[in-house]
């Protein structure tokens, strides 16, 4: 009797040392040899083996036992517990994570959603997910970007609000014209972006406004100033091109309605409001 408890209260002293978490508490939790008496203290199981002893996880806490003697030295009740225990220690997470093991998994997985017919199903039933094109899902996520104060990093138009210029005009022009309108790129290519924004836009008459600043004066940006012009022309857009300065002077002269601007319009029957 008296040998029982001494042999209990040696095992509570050492589930409690497991417990705070020592050191070299796996090796105690062999020798002491746990098992739970039903009071949620871990004690020694009479007749069975040493090393099936049951034990706390160390990762999640609850008891287990192992089924191979193999297994004697093991920490966790299974892979879950030791992979989150292996992920939450930074060396070996630096050892995991670098740019060649990711690079490494990248190209098998991609070989993988190329080569084999799974994989191809795989990749097929992916493609077809367009979350963009579920009801409401575009208000979502715009709704967080702008709670996030996000900005995307590109200047002018898109996302930044209307220029000075392209208000001005936009208040000149009237109800049938909107800012920043987009136009659909079809067929994609990679050359092009997949939707042109137009500065002003009269979609019903498809007349295009451009207005430009100073960076529209650089070799890339004319070029893709083209590219965009000669896409937009190719599906019966009218563009019309501006300088913000010209505008600005334009404005600041009174809105002339013998002005260069407002002859451009006229020759498209677009009458501007003073
Ligand atoms: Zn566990």
């Amino acid at each position: 009797m008296l040998l029982l408890r001494l042999f209990r209260e040696r095992s509570m002293r050492q589930s409690q040392l497991i417990y705070r978490g020592s050191e070299s508490s796996v090796v105690r939790i062999i020798r002491g040899s746990l098992g739970q008496d039903g009071n949620g203290r871990f004690v020694c199981v009479p007749g069975i083996k040493l090393w099936q002893q049951p034990r706390p996880c160390a990762w999640c806490g609850e008891p287990f036992t192992v089924k191979y003697v193999q297994a004697a030295k093991t920490r966790f009740c299974g892979r879950s517990c030791s992979a989150k225990w292996r992920m939450r220690q930074p060396e070996i997470v630096a050892r995991v994570h670098t740019a060649e093991i990711h690079a490494r998994i990248g190209a098998k997985v991609s070989t993988w959603l190329r080569e084999t017919p799974k994989g191809r199903r795989h990749a097929h039933r992916f493609a077809a997910i367009k979350p963009m094109r579920i009801p409401g899902m575009r208000a979502r996520i715009s709704a967080i970007l702008r709670q996030m104060g996000h900005r995307p990093p590109w200047s002018g138009g898109k996302g930044r609000g209307i220029t000075r210029p392209q208000g001005l005009l936009l208040a000149a022009l009237g109800a049938e014209w909107v800012a920043e309108h987009p136009v659909e790129v079809r067929p994609r290519q990679k050359i092009r972006p997949s939707c042109y924004y137009l500065d002003l836009a009269n979609p019903k008459k498809k007349i295009a406004v451009e207005v430009d600043g100073a960076t529209h004066y650089t070799a890339a940006v004319k070029e893709a100033d083209a590219r965009k012009e000669t896409y937009l022309r190719s599906r019966g857009w009218t563009v019309l091109r501006f300088w913000n300065r010209e505008i600005l002077d334009w404005n600041a002269s009174g809105r002339l309605t013998g002005s260069s601007i407002s002859m451009t319009f006229r020759r498209f029957g677009i009458r501007l409001s003073r």
